[in-house]
């Protein structure tokens, strides 16, 4: 089964963070999300994934590493997968064929031409996930934005984000 983060996880290793952000992301995930965006723009479709990573806690609080972007099947044939909130559980279910030790540290979706925000649902998908953690990735391949969200007692709040390049990862 898919583990998903959330604050009161019990093994959150320590690990201090070098730069103060929330999400250190990977250049592979971006481009990976910012494919699908744009293979589903071109369809006139948004799309959804999930981000796999790691979560780690320091003096400053949790914070998280997402080395890939995964969407339903796995495949990277399947790329467009058409937007809709109820896809989340049908994501959850598509991990479970993974076969590496994995945290799902967020999900990502795209918008078209309307720029990167959480809407009133995309603010109750990341809710009914994730609770006041985990992170949200919005992406606008026409206005070509990309902004980072986490969970909050709020709902979500803008993050911060690193990207880090994939070839040299820190151990
Ligand atoms: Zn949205």
């Amino acid at each position: 089964m898919p583990r998903i983060t959330h604050h009161g996880d019990q093994n959150i290793p320590e690990r201090k963070r070098m730069v103060n952000a929330d999400l250190f992301i990977s250049e592979a995930a971006i481009s990976d999300m910012i494919g699908h965006a744009e293979k589903g723009a071109a369809e006139n479709s948004e799309v959804m994934g999930l981000l796999v990573g790691r979560i780690y806690g320091d003096d400053k609080g949790i914070y998280a590493e997402a080395d890939k972007a995964v969407t339903a099947g796995l495949h990277a044939d399947e790329v467009s997968v058409r937007f809709d909130h109820s896809d989340m559980t049908r994501l959850f279910d598509a991990l479970d064929d993974l076969d590496f030790e994995y945290v799902i540290v967020g999900w990502y979706h795209s918008h078209i031409g309307i720029g990167c925000f959480m809407s009133e649902t995309d603010v109750q998908t990341h809710s009914s996930a994730f609770g006041e953690s985990g992170f949200a990735v919005v992406i606008d391949p026409v206005k070509e934005e990309l902004k980072v969200f986490k969970g909050s007692v709020n709902g979500t709040e803008e993050a911060s984000m690193v990207v880090k390049e994939s070839h040299t990862q820190m151990a």
